[in-house]
């Protein structure tokens, strides 16, 4: 999508530790306009797939995934909660998930009665990187006996494994942007 990479060249930071910051529109201050405009090229993106819900984890796939149900047909968006794994009980589908940004593993809980099944999901988060997000997203929905209609990611960091993992097991991964390089120093970011 031309107009997210023209953004990231406009507003992105890119960070050490291979972090890019997209806080001016997506991680912090929301760009509802934008984020519209979005949802609604995911909405063509996955459009013959028969999608019943749209999954998350929070907090930053939210704004997206929510802009992006308003493009289907009154479908709605579950968010994968962080829990304290003492809260871990039978009513959840439970799932650990390394942190690529805070470099810690957290617990990630569904409620059983928000997924079952008869979904069929779409993925939406805001960055790929190495695909431990996107993954423990897809065991959840594994757990639930539901379906995986397809990956829709707003930045993917091509040069991490995520992206070929996740369409080596089949998947139908759709990114809105592809970074093939980031240079900390220099701050350019070239796209694929
Ligand atoms: P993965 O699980 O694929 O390694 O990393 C994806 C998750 O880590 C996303 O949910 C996102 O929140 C976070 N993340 C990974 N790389 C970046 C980055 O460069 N910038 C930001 N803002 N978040 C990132």
């Amino acid at each position: 999508m031309k107009a997210l990479e023209e953004k990231i060249i406009r507003e992105g930071i890119v960070k050490k530790g291979n972090i890019l910051k997209v806080d001016s529109f997506l991680n912090h201050q929301i760009d509802v306009a934008f984020l519209d405009e979005m949802g609604k090229e995911f909405q063509t993106l996955f459009q013959n797939q028969p999608i019943t819900k749209i999954l998350t984890i929070e907090a930053s796939g939210i704004g997206v995934a929510v802009m992006t149900a308003r493009h289907f047909q009154n479908i709605p968006v579950v968010f994968a909660k962080k829990s304290k794994s003492s809260n871990i009980s039978d009513e959840l589908y439970h799932t650990t998930i390394d942190s690529f940004t805070h470099q810690n593993t957290n617990d990630v809980v569904i409620s059983k009665q928000y997924l079952n099944e008869n979904d069929h999901v779409l993925i939406i988060d805001d960055f790929l990187a190495n695909g431990c997000a996107v993954l423990g997203l897809i065991d959840l929905i594994h757990q639930a006996g539901a379906t995986v209609e397809g990956i829709g990611i707003v930045i993917e960091k091509g040069y991490q494994v995520g992206g070929q993992k996740i369409r080596e097991l089949g998947y139908h991964l759709e990114s809105l942007a592809i970074i093939d390089h980031m240079d900390d120093v220099k701050g350019e970011i070239t796209f694929r």
